[in-house]
């Protein structure tokens, strides 16, 4: 079989084989391999216990050791290496042969999660599916390797995670699946909100969003999730989206758009989000809320950062109206000036001009009326100019 996406992979298979351990492609690449999708990082799962990966190469990074799995990197690409995880802990590996490894792969495979992602594949391609993974992603469906109500007590996660590749892959889950998983939704309670928020990032951002998002109230998940099973009225707002989220952010702004009783800060807090996203939703949520307001004008393309303008641009084509790309470009190309500091006028000269009054706030709401004035084009950004307007015009709100 060719497959040239897995050739740096191949030499890392062969390296191990010659240093005696048995090791294989799995998971995620193996399947979207198997489906004709990209592949993304590859997974390799091997007899080698971690330490004796590092052996065989020396410039590892440990990511996960205490779960078998180390970081080989290789021609700029990385691989996680898994020791082979059977029923308990590691097997012994005192029996390099081959049968041995084989049945190892195999508990191995069976403790992996669905179907799909039950399949290995050897250095020549050759496919190792007991589980019968190919028909699954034939039928495009999702099916828990081995009885679905046990899988999902193991490990909850796993519901969510069946959810997201229904959104990723367009998959089905198939009946007895599903079924268990409407039944078990509680148990998701059990998991961190980090991980929980982990496959939700995946499931919003998946192609075939609309599938994962009926899957979770269908399932009644959502009912289970932080800030959601508080407030179940916000349940209704999925049914609003429509189009993948490129970040959480995006979908934290719409949420609150749409309802307002939860607001940014306690969506992020609750789901345990970064500074960086709860920063970037509001920036979203602010230019959203302006342009319903007001327009889409150069005052609001100059206060949104530039790396927000895509999702700006997707979230009220979607949502509100189509926005023209070259019109926002053009709006860009005309500012007078990018930043406050770009203007002619310091802190400096205000303190100058105005000996009579104290330093204070005054002085940075000054300068925020005439960066204003600047960006919308009332004035021009000539020192002078701005002087008098300051002189004649300009009444601060306090006098301190
Ligand atoms: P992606 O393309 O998003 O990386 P993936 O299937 O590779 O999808 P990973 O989270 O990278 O997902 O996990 C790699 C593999 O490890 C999975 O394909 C699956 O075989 C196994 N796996 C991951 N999480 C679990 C879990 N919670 N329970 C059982 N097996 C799991
Ligand atoms: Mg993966």
């Amino acid at each position: 079989m060719e497959f040239p996406a897995f050739s740096n992979g191949k030499n890392i298979l062969e390296k191990l084989e010659r240093h005696g351990y048995s090791a294989f492609f799995v998971g995620g690449a193996v399947r979207d391999f198997l489906i004709g999708r990209p592949i993304g990082d590859i997974d390799i799962t091997t007899s080698a216990k971690p330490e004796q990966v590092k052996e065989v190469f020396p410039k590892v990074i440990p990511v996960g050791i205490e779960h078998g799995t180390v970081i080989v990197r290789h021609n700029g690409e990385s691989f996680e290496v898994t020791t082979f995880r059977v029923e308990e802990g590691y097997s012994d590996f005192r029996h390099p042969d081959e049968v041995e490894f084989v049945d190892d792969l195999e508990k191995d495979l069976a403790r992996r999660d669905f179907t799909m992602n039950a399949i290995a594949m050897d250095k020549q391609g050759k496919v190792i599916d007991p589980y019968y993974g190919r028909k699954s992603i034939k039928n495009k469906m999702i099916r828990t390797v081995g009885n679905p109500s046990e899988r999902f007590s193991e490990d909850p996660l796993r519901m969510l995670r069946a959810l997201r590749f229904a959104s990723q892959l367009d998959f089905q889950l198939d009946s007895e699946t599903f079924s268990a998983l409407a039944d078990g939704a509680v148990m998701i309670k059990e998991i961190s909100t980090e991980r929980i928020t982990g496959e939700l990032e995946k499931l919003f951002a998946g192609p075939y969003v609309s599938k994962g998002v009926e899957l979770l109230r269908r399932s009644n998940l959502v009912d289970c999730l932080p800030v959601f099973k508080e407030n179940r009225r916000l349940q209704d707002s999925l049914r609003q989206v429509k189009v993948p989220f490129g970040q959480l952010s995006e979908l934290i702004c719409m949420l609150v758009y749409w309802d307002k009783q939860v607001t940014i800060s306690e969506w992020t807090k609750a789901w345990k989000l970064s500074n960086r996203t709860k920063k970037e939703a509001e920036q979203l949520y602010e230019a959203i809320s302006y342009s319903r307001k007001k327009q889409i004008d150069a005052w609001l393309v100059y206060q949104l950062p530039s790396h927000l303008l895509d999702s700006f641009i997707r979230l009220h084509t979607t949502y509100f109206s189509p926005v023209r790309i070259d019109y926002i470009n053009h709006l860009i190309h005309s500012l007078p000036i990018r930043q406050k500091r770009d203007l002619s006028v310091t802190g400096k000269d205000l303190i100058q001009w105005f000996p009579e009054r104290k330093k204070g706030p005054w002085i940075n709401q000054a300068l925020t009326s005439l960066e204003k004035l600047v960006v919308i084009g009332e004035l021009p950004n000539q020192k002078n100019v701005l002087k008098e307007w300051l002189k004649h015009e300009y009444h601060p709100q306090s006098t301190d």
